[in-house]
């Protein structure tokens, strides 16, 4: 075995793996909170002390590669906010994961935990690798020894990690499997978005959509408008998009448009998902690129974000709609599926224009809604039935909705300063309540 120069960050972004937020991600997230301290006149000092991380873990990773050499590979934790309870937040897979980054991701999970009310602090975590490049082995050591080197920050009262961008169902299980192993005890509460049958919660792989098609419907039942009236455009057909344009078909709206990286699909009638999925089971790369189907024509993601829909759902990647393109938008409102898909130029534009936005923290925090479930039913050693978790996936997202609203009318502010408000609030009235220790 010969010990190689370290490969972490030298890979290129490639193309088949899921693209990562970019720079500007915690100017993002700071200006955010900069605008939520600011309405609630937060005390410049508890102001500052959220502007930083509890805890950063550097971690850097010998892994045996197939051939025998040994590649070092570096890695984080970071723990933004623990005042409201364990940490919680997702592990990425990707060559632009950096330190900065994750420090913004977990501030980020802070304010998503806040809005949704759960008894969470944000945490994130992520390897700088290109998944791609790995064999399903290399990556089930990189997996392993990551996990051992962050043991000593995780367990189910400490902090809980989950999927993100590049990290699966089968990740988790090894996190959690090497968790067992490292402590001698099952582990089961230390991880989630487990597979179901290692203590993963049913209704966890398609929470994430549902939750958007909550959201979104409260959205139209407030303005008084019908889904059977109501056209949707879902750009990204992944775990988020789709889950979330069958819960919008589910619900009576007509699913006009629908993406993927290799292009969309649109039909005004409405497009029949039942006939999309029998082509992308049989479609050999699982793209979207070549369907037809009568009245339905080819459209490109760009056309996608120009259709005048009642609701735009970017669902794949950050940064989709920006000052370039903003005013081009001709949806009645966009719902936040992905993290991040508008700049915050195109914040601003899309204010001015009277198009209402629902901000990624509310909109697409189903997944986390769900993982405390999980993390509920792994902690009691016993399991609901999906009936259970979508009531209670319904419930949470419907309340956060409609206290998000009612800060938006009381304050007259957007969706999204409304949920920084809120969320910030929550969090800060949990710090004055514990105290500064000692
Ligand atoms: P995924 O990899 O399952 O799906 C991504 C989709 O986007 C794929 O259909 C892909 O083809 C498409 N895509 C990639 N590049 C594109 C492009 N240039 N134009 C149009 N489509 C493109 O990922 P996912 O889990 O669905 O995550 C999507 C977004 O939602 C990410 O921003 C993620 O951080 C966010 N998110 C995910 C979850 C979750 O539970 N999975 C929870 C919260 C937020």
């Amino acid at each position: 075995m010969s010990i190689v120069k370290s490969v972490s960050g030298n890979p290129a972004p490639a193309a088949a793996v899921v693209s990562a937020p970019v720079a500007g991600h915690l100017a993002d997230a700071r200006a955010l909170l900069d605008v939520a301290a600011e309405a609630l006149d937060l005390d410049p000092e508890l102001h500052e002390l959220l502007t930083r991380p509890e805890r950063s873990l550097t971690v850097n990773l010998p892994v045996v590669m197939d051939d025998g050499r040994l590649e070092m590979f570096t890695g984080f934790r970071v723990q933004h906010c623990g005042a409201r309870g364990p940490f919680k937040g997702g592990i990425r897979y990707h060559p632009s994961v950096s330190l900065e980054e994750t420090v913004a991701l977990a501030m980020v999970m802070t304010w998503k935990c806040a809005v949704v009310d759960l008894p969470f602090g944000g945490a994130k975590g992520g390897v700088r690798c290109d998944p791609r490049r790995l064999s399903r082995t290399e990556l089930e050591r990189l997996t392993r020894r990551y996990t051992l080197a962050i043991h000593p920050l995780i367990g189910p009262q400490r902090d809980v990690p989950a999927p993100d961008v590049n990290t699966d169902a089968r990740t988790m299980a090894w996190m959690m499997d090497t968790l067992s192993t490292i402590e001698g005890a099952s582990a089961l509460a230390s991880v989630t978005g487990k597979p179901v049958g290692l203590g993963g919660s049913l209704g966890r792989a398609s929470a994430t959509g549902d939750g958007i098609a909550i959201v979104a419907l409260e959205l139209l039942r407030e303005a008084g408008r019908r889904p059977e009236a109501t056209s949707v455009a879902v750009q990204g057909f992944g775990k988020v998009g789709r889950a979330a344009a069958h819960a919008f078909a589910r619900a009576g709206c007509r699913v006009v448009a629908v993406a993927d990286v290799s292009g969309g699909v649109h039909r005004a009638e409405g497009l029949d998902l039942a006939d999309l999925e029998r082509y992308l089971a049989e479609a050999p790369n699982g793209l979207l690129a070549g369907y037809t189907a009568p009245g339905a024509e080819a459209i490109s993601n760009e056309t996608l974000l120009e259709l005048p829909v009642d609701l735009l759902v970017p669902a794949a990647l950050e940064g989709q709609i920006n000052g370039e393109n903003a005013d081009r938008v001709r949806a009645w409102a966009v719902v936040e599926g992905a993290n991040g898909p508008l700049t915050r130029e195109a914040d601003a534009i899309l204010a001015r224009r009277g198009i209402t936005v629902v901000p990624d923290i509310l909109a697409n925090a189903g997944g986390v809604v769900v993982s405390h479930l999980e993390w509920v039913q792994d902690r009691q050693g016993l399991f609901w039935d999906e009936q259970r978790v979508d009531e209670a996936l319904h419930h949470r997202m419907t309340k956060a909705f409609a206290d998000v609203s009612a800060v938006a009318r009381e304050r007259n502010v957007t969706l999204r300063e409304a949920a920084a408000i809120l969320a910030v609030g929550r969090v800060a009235e949990a710090i004055r309540l514990r105290g500064i220790y000692p």
